[in-house]
């Protein structure tokens, strides 16, 4: 059976959460932090906050950016659940903009009309979710420009892009966003099992996002707000959740974040190795920009029609090969039906949806598993 994506951990991966468990902290010890700098200093953001997965940062992304009920968030169809499920958990209304046909990112056209319309009725949205599908950068510099005109937040989910660069800059940065949001589930660039994190350079968000991720309670006592009643006093200061990482998971996550250079460089790889080999195929490719450089999280190819991608699901499947399709269009989802949204201004997403199919691609497929993909390929294209 060849996967369409896994992780990939060697013996010092192992060991790493070994040590751990030998430790006198299963949680809340040295790790997390220790993972925590090592992630600010990677992707060049003064703060990071690991917590429990990459939906708990989204969701703490919101917190942070003040989003409750009567707000409006905007973000893309063609993700996972998670990213929009975050402003719903606020109480929030959400709305999508639809994704550009070639690079399968937010269209820069669609989110100015969609603006500009907004404006119009008052229904502008306080912060855009934007994603970098398959690990390639959104055109952070277009919407940099218009969140400053229409006077709105930038929430990076950055699930399928740690590792990738933007402009220079890695990913993660928040060079053009407010808070960036990553997760380290085993299908993702790195990973700590279940884990998650939010990078920013805002000393109050990341302020608000430890306070929310551990209960509500500190311990810093220049911030309390009653007098402390001994030297065991802790304060509750809103309603927050556990959102925090363990030691356990931190310790893998810092070992991988480690190889992260190597595991991007492996992708790239193995999608130039896919793109040339199908280069005389009627399928298509994401269009990366060349001033990017995308962390590879997912080859997707567009097929003519939707007859040949259920076509092409099903002869892999039975030649035990598992591909995907990513992703269903979010406002197709029942409890999104109540969101009463325009579908008619969603119609790449929707089209796109019909084509995609994601083959497997992950560290340590061998060329010759990938080669045996293109056969299967090859086999129903032509
Ligand atoms: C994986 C993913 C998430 C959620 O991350 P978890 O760690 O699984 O909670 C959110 N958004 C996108 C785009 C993802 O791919």
């Amino acid at each position: 059976m060849i996967p369409y994506n896994k992780q990939s951990l060697d013996e010092d991966d192992i060991q790493a959460v070994v040590n751990v468990l030998r430790s006198d902290f299963l949680t809340q010890g040295p790790v997390v932090p220790a993972f925590e700098k090592a992630l600010s200093a990677y992707v060049g953001a003064q703060h990071s906050v690991a917590c429990i997965n990459g939906s708990a940062a989204l969701h703490l992304a919101m917190i942070a950016l003040g989003i409750r009920q009567g707000d409006i968030v905007w973000t893309v169809a063609n993700t996972f659940v998670a990213t929009a499920n975050c402003a719903l958990n606020c109480g929030a209304t959400i709305d999508f903009v639809d994704i550009d046909p070639e690079t399968f990112n937010i269209s820069i056209a669609a989110l100015s009309n969609k603006l500009a319309i907004a404006e119009k009725n008052g229904t502008l949205p306080k912060v855009l979710i934007v994603v970098h599908f398959a690990g390639e950068p959104a055109d952070l510099t277009a919407i940099k420009k218009l969140s400053e005109q229409y006077r709105f937040k930038v929430v990076e989910d950055a699930c399928h892009a740690l590792g990738a660069s933007y402009g220079g800059e890695k990913v993660g940065s928040c060079k053009y966003s407010d808070i960036t949001v990553f997760s380290f589930h085993p299908v993702k660039s790195i990973t700590s099992g279940e884990g998650g994190a939010l990078t920013t350079n805002n000393n109050d968000y990341a302020k608000v996002v430890r306070l929310y991720a551990n209960n509500g309670i500190t311990k810093e006592s220049e911030l309390f707000v009653n007098c402390p009643h001994g030297p065991w006093y802790y304060e509750q200061q809103t309603l927050g959740y556990n959102y925090r990482l363990s030691d356990i998971h931190a310790a893998l996550g810092l070992s991988q974040l480690k190889k992260i250079d190597r595991f991007i460089s492996q992708r790239k790889k193995l999608a130039d190795r896919y793109r040339s080999l199908c280069e005389s195929l009627p399928v298509r490719f994401q269009l990366l920009c060349p001033a990017s450089q995308s962390a590879y999280h997912l080859l997707v190819v567009s097929l003519s029609d939707v007859v040949q991608r259920n076509e092409l699901f099903s002869k892999f499947n039975s030649a035990d090969i598992r591909v995907q399709v990513h992703y269903i269009p979010v406002f197709t989802q029942p409890v999104y039906s109540s969101q009463n949204l325009d579908k008619s201004q969603l119609k790449n997403s929707a089209s796109y949806y019909s084509r995609c199919l994601s083959l497997p691609l992950f560290v340590g497929l061998s060329e010759g598993e990938l080669d045996t993909v293109i056969k299967s390929l090859k086999e129903v294209l032509s």
